[in-house]
């Protein structure tokens, strides 16, 4: 992943500090220099990390706690009580859970979307300072307790107040944007339509232009939001938030299901961005968002992953393939997306939507050093005549050998250099199950467990 989208076979790379200084032939790249320490990646691809831009971190921690059930149901009945009786500390045993899953599967940035003040912000971005990801950490801004027309049907731990959100946010980008040589940054995470006024949104834009930071929200995730946005504020979502000025900043809409032509073009226009995310949009039955006609209109489209309940992993190899595949399906035409366009979709789209692309997206000399090693001698991946096609196609996250993130090994063998894995998995097992008690609620399998 380049600027001309080379493969480069025996390969390699030559990192100095966090970044990246020579990319060619391994033969080339060590003829430069000594290296002080060197990693053999025989047998397998070098890609860029992979950035997913739709993450909601606390969500792990309730990993299939609403299956197989409507959107609303799935919010009022399981998500929302669960997250409203969240505790810092689930917050934090959540956002571990869930890096050492997309460590684990290549993925080195995300944008989580939406945190709220009660899983603890700072007790999170400790986290990532330790787990050495790069994440955008958006705060939650919302001012109404309702999706959608359907008014206050939120549960009311998740509830809080406009002006104290703005505020927190601006603590929090005080504190903590920036930190870690620029790893962790802080953003405005909006509500999704129905939990801010139209006044709210304007003050969200307005402070983010103030602070040069970024912006992402649920939109069009279902029909429901633009019947809302209609009767509400008589036009489109994707002509309100234009309207509100959110475009202005550096934008990152989730889903984008019910998208229309009039709203991705004025999304190409103003540069803001769609995340993808396939699983999620199929288990919650909201519906197969219009990507290659975006694509076409100009529209940068990321992938996203979404939540534990909606999608239920975090793993891009996997969500590349359901891309891909979905697009095929829904327009009854092979040829409209390739695995090439899903790379991008998973590693530079995602960079522009960060407004990272001149650091992170692809393997180029000056980048940062966020590269995943791919095994590539297992039995599901050989022949290799197309690397490309093996990688969206027929990998697996497991398949995840090394990542190195701002220069630094990360998980080398598949053996985390940062989390204690044990410890993170008997903390989440531990913190989900009380999580459950202090809800009220109980996960009952459909067929009888022994
Ligand atoms: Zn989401």
């Amino acid at each position: 992943m380049d600027s001309q989208r080379r493969v480069i076979t025996d390969g390699g790379v030559l990192i100095e500090g966090s970044r990246i200084v020579k990319v060619g032939k391994s033969s080339e790249v060590k003829n430069v220099s000594r290296a002080e320490s060197e990693i053999d990646a025989k047998g397998m691809a070098i890609l860029p990390g992979l950035i997913d831009t739709h993450v909601h971190l606390a969500q792990a921690l309730i990993r299939g706690c609403a299956d197989d059930t409507s959107l609303i149901d799935w919010l009022q009945k399981f998500v929302w009580p669960l997250q409203g009786n969240f505790e810092a500390e689930d917050g934090k045993a959540s956002a571990e859970l869930c890096m050492l899953e997309m460590i684990k599967s290549g993925t080195t940035t995300f944008l989580e979307s939406l945190l709220h003040e009660r899983y603890g912000l700072d007790g999170i971005a400790e986290s990532v300072l330790q787990a050495g990801m790069r994440g955008i950490l958006s705060k939650t801004v919302m001012g109404l307790p309702g999706y959608g027309s359907q008014g206050s049907i939120m549960h009311p731990g998740m509830v809080e107040d406009g002006e104290t959100c703005l505020r927190q946010v601006e603590d929090h980008f005080k504190r903590w944007n920036g930190r870690a040589d620029g790893r962790i940054r802080i953003w405005y995470g909006a509500r999704s339509l129905g939990g801010c006024s139209r006044e709210l949104y304007q003050r969200i834009g307005q402070d983010a232009r103030r602070l040069g930071t970024g912006i992402t929200m649920h939109l069009n995730e279902v029909q429901e939001d633009a019947r809302y946005s209609r009767k509400e504020f008589g036009k489109l979502p994707g002509e309100f938030v234009d309207e509100v000025e959110l475009l202005d900043s550096t934008i990152v809409f989730a889903h984008g299901v019910w998208l229309t032509e009039r709203e991705w073009q004025i999304f190409a226009k103003k540069g803001a961005s769609v995340a993808h995310c396939p699983s999620s949009n199929m288990k919650l039955a909201s519906g197969i968002a219009p990507v290659v006609e975006m694509k076409r209109a100009g529209v940068n489209v990321s992938l996203g992953c979404d939540g534990g309940p909606s999608n239920n992993c975090y793993d891009m190899i996997r969500e590349m393939k359901t891309a891909c595949l979905l697009q095929k399906a829904r327009l009854l035409d092979p040829l409209v997306t390739d695995a090439e366009y899903v790379l991008e979709m998973a590693t530079i789209n995602g960079a522009k939507a960060l407004g990272t692309h001149n650091e992170i997206g692809s393997i180029e000399v000056g980048k940062k050093a966020d590269l995943v090693l791919v095994a590539l001698r297992k039995p599901h991946l050989i022949p290799a005549f197309n690397p490309i096609s093996q990688l969206v196609y027929a990998a697996e996250g497991s398949d995840v050998d090394t990542v190195i993130i701002d220069g630094k090994v990360v998980m080398q063998n598949r053996a985390l250099k940062t989390l204690d894995e044990d410890l993170v998995l008997r903390n989440a097992t531990e913190r989900g199950a009380k999580l459950l008690k202090r809800a009220g609620i109980q996960i009952q399998p459909k067929w009888k467990v022994m």
